[in-house]
């Protein structure tokens, strides 16, 4: 997933109050380029996971 693509999954998440949902899935965020950031987010929200995530 394109690190632009989580960011708007987190404000649109965000605009539905947060609501709870299980965390199925998970994806390298990646740049624009396609190169990996370093972290993972979840496809539904867009979060990140681990330290810097849920
Ligand atoms: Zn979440």
């Amino acid at each position: 997933m394109k690190n632009d693509e989580a960011q708007q999954l987190r404000v649109f998440w965000e605009a539905k109050g947060n609501p709870p949902y299980d965390h199925p899935t998970i994806e390298k965020e990646r740049f624009e380029e396609g190169g990996h950031t370093g972290f993972y987010v979840y496809t539904t929200c867009g979060a990140y996971i681990g330290p810097a995530g849920e």
